[in-house]
């Protein structure tokens, strides 16, 4: 039985007749077959959520349901796709309608043509249930996709045979209650439901970027949420970049949701041609792109984050360190507030629903560190960093505020260092990562077992400067004793030599820790001689124009072969010019 329209508003949809289809189902809408969710029903009048462009759409166009839900296909393929947001490979959808989007075009997301070398794990003979790895396919030279049984079969292997196949033939046959079940490369999933693991488990070690301000002053932990906000030109997108090349994940999913249309085509064109660092790879070969050009509804744009977590999601199930990037979650608040206000729901703060924050809870409750199904217990991680982009970046808008009651990392982009320069802008007063103190054991013990330690120094002294600059403003640097300008002087090398990192130059753009935990010694050691040497006599003035913090500043560019000689050496260097500087105060 098929649904008649009754009354079309942008892309949403109101058909009656619905009475046989379901909350969330898929439907197929007018001649053209659009694809569009159920988002509410009530009695037999469904509205419909369209993911295409409805121009041309009227009253009296028959409504198909699928009856099933929206739903993605995992398998071999994915790494190095682009999808739209109902994950519909872009290639081949323009390979059929060129680069207007034709709707309603309809096209397998894991290409049927492929072959991919599977190579069985598993026996003939042996139990399985859901998550249980039964073989493998190196999928790129980097990734090497596990074959999983999926969710609700459960029995004795009865056929398994490695060989070349594609996405849709058996490879293996599973005897279960039910009868005998075919077990493909690729299973199904619908995208509103999270995939089911054993537990969660509290997330205990950082996802190490590389990035100084984010590793040692706020850092993400492997199955963390995160979130960017930050207003235009703040360098949201190149943190999120700089995440997606060096964040020890194995597997990255970026979002790009509905960012204005040019951003867009950047992320297309940028990152097939970035290189994996680590591997000297392109960063495609770990990387799912789902694109919402600014040309796609608005609504698509709620599919596609939803489509990007399940895929993460699934990776994390074959016990890989998943990050996914979504850029950003205002645009799909955005649509949220649309399709709210077509519906005619009363509305929340500033016009978004009421379920604005449970939405976006939701979404970032699915990420986590947790033990998978399947009999090895593997680990797995899906890390989120959302970016946010407040109008005006005042972050009291609705958006931004939901998001900070979720996430457990802030790093608050500001237009006023990004003015000056200082990159990565993370404002080093307000943000915050409440994972500090649940991985101080990791960096103490797998880093340096000062490193907290040094951590809370360094934080401490940047929150004096806060208070001493107040100070200055109001009564002039001269009226500062000698340890406080000290103080003043060890924060600054603090913001320049060690917060201020360029993502553009060859070896600055990534830090192992050990190099972030020496460059937190130097600094620190330069400020404890000065204060002894204060003690000595020194002058403040010759203390804080020693030509050493020069070398303490370039240190940032030195390769990690040359790192510990150097830091011995500038240590040297250090202790010798503070010495000379008693002696030169003194004359
Ligand atoms: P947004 O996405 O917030 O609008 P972008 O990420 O595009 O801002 O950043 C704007 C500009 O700031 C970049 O083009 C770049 O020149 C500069 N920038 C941002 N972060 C860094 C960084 N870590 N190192 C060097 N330059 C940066």
């Amino acid at each position: 039985m098929s649904g008649i329209v009754k009354k079309v508003a942008g892309p949403l949809v109101v058909a009656e007749n619905m009475r046989d289809a379901n909350m969330f189902d898929v439907v197929r809408v007018g001649e053209e077959h659009l694809i569009g969710e159920i988002i509410e029903m009530h009695g037999d009048k469904a509205s419909i959520q369209v993911y295409e462009e409805t121009s041309g759409l009227g009253p009296g166009s028959e409504v198909i349901s699928t009856n099933a839900p929206l739903s993605v296909e995992l398998g071999p393929g994915l790494i190095g796709s682009i999808y739209d947001g109902i994950e519909r490979p872009l290639d081949d959808i323009m390979k059929l309608s060129g680069n207007n989007l034709q709707r309603g075009v309809e096209v397998p997301s894991l290409k049927r043509d492929l072959k991919w070398k599977f190579n069985a794990v598993a026996n003939v003979g042996e139990y399985v249930s859901a998550g249980d790895i039964i073989g493998t396919v190196q999928e790129t030279p980097i990734v090497n996709h596990k074959i999983m049984i999926p969710n609700g079969i459960k029995g004795k292997i009865k056929s398994i045979t490695s060989g070349e196949y594609n996405v849709t033939d058996t490879v293996a046959t599973v005897e279960t209650e039910k009868g005998l079940e075919n077990i493909t490369l690729m299973q199904k999933w619908p995208v509103r439901v999270g995939r089911p693991y054993v537990k969660k488990l509290s997330p205990d070690m950082p996802l190490v970027t590389g990035q100084r301000v984010i590793d040692t002053m706020f850092p993400i932990a492997k199955g963390g949420v995160a979130a960017v906000p930050g207003p235009f030109g703040s360098g949201k997108t190149v943190v999120q970049h700089q995440l997606a090349k060096w964040a020890a994940a194995d597997i990255v999913v970026y979002i790009g949701c509905g960012e204005r249309g040019n951003e867009m085509t950047d992320v297309l064109n940028e990152f097939p041609e970035l290189i994996d660092p680590k591997t000297g790879h392109s960063l495609m070969e770990r990387t799912v792109l789902i694109a919402n050009t600014s040309d796609m509804p608005v609504a698509a744009r709620e599919s596609s984050i939803y489509t990007g977590i399940t895929i993460a999601e699934y990776f994390r199930d074959m016990g890989y360190s998943v990050a996914l990037m979504g850029d950003s979650t205002s645009r799909w608040a955005e649509a949220l507030r649309e399709m709210s206000g077509r519906l005619e729901e009363m509305p929340g703060e500033e016009g978004y629903p009421a379920y604005l924050g449970s939405r976006l809870a939701q979404f970032y409750e699915r990420a986590g560190k947790v033990i998978t199904n399947g009999k090895d217990e593997r680990e797995g991680a899906l890390s989120v960093i959302g970016a946010v982009s407040p109008p005006g970046g005042d972050i009291s808008e609705p958006v931004s505020q939901a998001t900070l009651r979720i996430v457990k990392v802030f790093w608050g982009l500001d237009s006023s260092l990004a003015y000056k320069r200082h990159f990565p802008a993370v404002n080093w007063l307000n943000s915050y990562s409440l994972y500090v103190d649940t991985m101080a054991d990791w960096y103490n013990t797998t880093v340096s077992s000062d490193w907290m330690n040094c951590r809370g120094r360094l934080m401490t002294l940047l929150q004096e400067e806060a208070e001493l600059e107040e100070i200055v403003k109001l009564v002039g640097i001269d009226a500062l004793s000698a340890p406080d300008r000290i103080k003043l002087e060890a924060a600054r090398s603090i913001r320049e030599d060690f917060l201020h990192q360029d993502a553009f130059h060859e070896i600055d753009t990534y830090t192992p820790l050990e190099k972030q935990h020496k460059m937190m010694l130097l600094i620190l050691a330069y400020f404890d001689l000065c204060i002894s040497a204060l003690e000595k006599g020194a002058d403040v003035n010759v203390l804080s124009t020693m030509p050493i913090r020069e070398r303490i500043g370039r240190f940032k560019y030195t390769t990690m072969d040359k790192v510990q000689s150097e830091y011995d050496n500038i240590m040297m260097e250090l202790e010798k010019s503070i010495d000379n500087a008693i002696k030169l105060s003194k004359e």
